[in-house]
């Protein structure tokens, strides 16, 4: 634990100072004297699920623990979790298919919350506002991805849930300048699957091309492959801009989502996309699908890969590719998409669909999302 003294918030408290959350008494944590008990560096818990070595998700390698509670170091704000998403990344990080950068660690990175206290120095106007925290947890803000605006590609890059204890747990620090002012009013388990399947949704559709539609051209074709969060949000986004959206996806309880959301057409894999495509975006974490949509993009037209992991792209003639078609990855997000893709679910308003679980039932939903059993997004209510 470091040495660090914070500050509390005039909302502190809750389940973090209340007598029960202590683990052993600390001399002065009593519910009635927070701001010494955060002075005297208290030993007061917070619960979470920690992955201590990763495994298949039906052997429930996460496990409830209480921890002593996280103090914000300079720069950093500490966050009261209200409701946090959890991603396919996360169900890749606890499986071990993405490989752990540090063990044990807590998952989850689409945390919505308050502040509650901030570390020395930090701007105190935080302190009580709503804020969500993303995938990016920072950068060094030095190198040629920083200063370009594509910290998304920083070399020193670090991740919520992945470097860094993420959301699956009471509280959580985050560095003051990776979190993001929230409507005091949002619902958590709403804004919660905005911060990364709708951010990355977001990104993907501007590396395919996708933008507001010139009012004097005719509308623009995009493909959707594979209909979970990400793809959710992503409709809703296009729709907006006035683009025709066409989806494939297997599951046909998806496909009537999809149609109900404005696709003009959604069907499985193996049908053929009725219209040429001007850009798609491909969810599905199977090379095949990557190739399916480079078939059904028209000349100039980009296929956005939307994936941290995926098998390896089948051969393909590169008649396939030529016409100045191209096939992008997306890697992670800048702050600057989430911002954008925060305006935009107001504006729009985007509508989130969610499966809510317990903190307890982390496990649940990870299992739940390997099935392919979860509508929309699965969320952790705290
Ligand atoms: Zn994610
Ligand atoms: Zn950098």
């Amino acid at each position: 634990m470091t040495e660090a003294v914070y500050r509390l918030g005039a909302r502190a408290g809750g389940s973090r100072l209340s007598v029960a959350s202590v683990r052993r008494p600390c001399g002065v944590c009593r519910p009635r004297a927070r701001e010494q008990v955060a002075a005297a560096n208290s030993v007061c818990i917070v619960r979470a699920q920690l992955l201590r070595q990763p495994a298949p998700v039906d052997r429930h390698p996460l496990e409830v623990a209480d921890l002593p509670d996280p103090l914000p170091v300079d720069g950093e704000v500490l966050i009261e979790v209200e409701a946090c998403g959890v991603c396919r990344t996360d169900l890749q990080l606890v499986e071990g298919d993405l490989t752990a950068h540090r063990l044990p660690i807590v998952p989850g990175h689409q945390i919505v919350g308050r502040v509650v206290a901030i570390g020395p120095g930090g701007d105190e106007a935080l302190v009580g506002q709503r804020v969500g925290v993303a995938w990016l947890a920072s950068t060094c803000g030095q190198c040629r991805f920083c200063r370009s605006g594509r910290e998304n590609l920083c070399d020193s890059a670090r991740f919520t849930g992945w470097d860094r204890d993420g959301g699956f747990a009471t509280l959580v620090t985050a560095r003051s300048e990776f979190v993001y002012l929230l409507p005091g009013d949002v619902q958590a388990v709403s804004a919660a699957p905005l911060l990364c399947g709708g951010a990355i949704g977001y990104r993907s559709l501007r590396i395919a091309g996708v933008g507001p539609a010139d009012p004097d051209s005719q509308p623009g074709t995009l493909g959707l492959f594979g209909f979970g969060a990400s793809a959710t949000c992503a409709i809703q986004v296009a729709r907006y801009w006035g683009w025709e959206v066409y989806v494939a996806t297997r599951s046909e309880r998806e496909q009537d989502r999809a149609r109900s959301l404005g696709a003009v057409w959604a069907g499985s894999y193996d049908d053929r996309v009725p219209e040429d495509l001007d850009a798609a975006v491909t969810f599905a974490p199977a090379g095949a699908v990557v190739i399916k949509a480079l078939e059904s993009v028209r000349k100039g037209g980009t296929v956005a890969i939307n994936a941290i992991h995926l098998d390896h792209i089948p051969e393909f003639a590169y008649e396939k590719l030529w016409w100045e078609r191209s096939l992008r990855s997306v890697a992670n997000v800048t702050r600057a998409d989430v911002w954008e893709l925060l305006a935009l679910a107001v504006r729009i308003p985007i509508e989130t669909q969610v499966e809510r679980f317990s903190l307890e039932a982390a496990g649940e939903a990870l299992l739940a999302l390997r099935d392919g059993a979860v509508s929309g997004a699965a969320v952790l209510e705290l």
